[in-house]
């Protein structure tokens, strides 16, 4: 039987990565979405404990200093960062984490699990990325620079990942996400 696999997704925001990982979730019932703390304020629709636990950085702050984070950074003013029991725990019961995390975060998993399969979606093109973000419409003017500033320095580091995929089109790029995850056979 195959080791169950960690598997890291990163890209810069706005590229599409959440709806690629639902999609991908609800396709593959035997894959496990880590569900990651975060300091930035929820947005409309977004569940505490299904999106994210929403901490104060206070609180953030205390479980760094405790160990129980996997990793974290500071992402566009907050901080987010993988809870450790969570993810050990799966990976010890032989079932298959994705993660969903920006680039300094997947340079820190790297360290620590150096067999995670590391994948880096990309956006068709810059001004693809920028329009996507405004057309969330739930940033400030602010928050969408920061984010296309985060944008560039991540996607200068694409090649640090075991594979690129470009997110053209939703069903293409899922295709090619679980061509490269099933490869090989995981444990159910
Ligand atoms: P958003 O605010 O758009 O939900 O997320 C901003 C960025 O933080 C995204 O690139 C997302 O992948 C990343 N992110 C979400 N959770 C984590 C985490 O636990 N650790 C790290 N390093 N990045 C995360």
């Amino acid at each position: 039987m195959q080791a169950a696999k960690l598997i890291v997704l990163t890209g810069p925001s706005g590229v599409g990565k959440g709806t690629l990982v639902r999609s991908l979730l609800q396709r593959h019932r035997e894959l496990h979405l880590s569900v990651s703390a975060t300091t930035r304020t929820s947005r409309p629709g977004e569940i505490e404990g299904k999106d994210y636990y929403f901490l104060s950085r206070e609180q953030f702050e205390d479980m760094i200093q405790a160990g129980e984070l996997l990793e974290w950074a500071e992402y566009a003013g907050n901080y987010y960062g993988t809870l450790r029991s969570s993810v050990e725990k799966r990976l010890a019961q032989g079932k298959s984490v994705v993660l969903e995390i920006e680039v300094v975060g997947a340079r820190k998993i790297q360290q620590s699990f150096p067999d995670a399969l590391r994948i880096f979606i990309l956006p068709p093109s810059m001004q693809q990325l920028e329009r996507r973000l405004r057309s969330r419409g739930n940033d400030s003017e602010e928050a969408v620079a920061r984010r296309l500033e985060r944008a560039h320095l991540e996607i200068a580091a694409q090649d640090e990942f075991d594979q690129q995929i470009v997110n053209h089109d939703l069903e293409t790029a899922l295709q090619e996400i679980e061509a490269v995850i099933f490869s090989t056979e995981l444990p159910r």
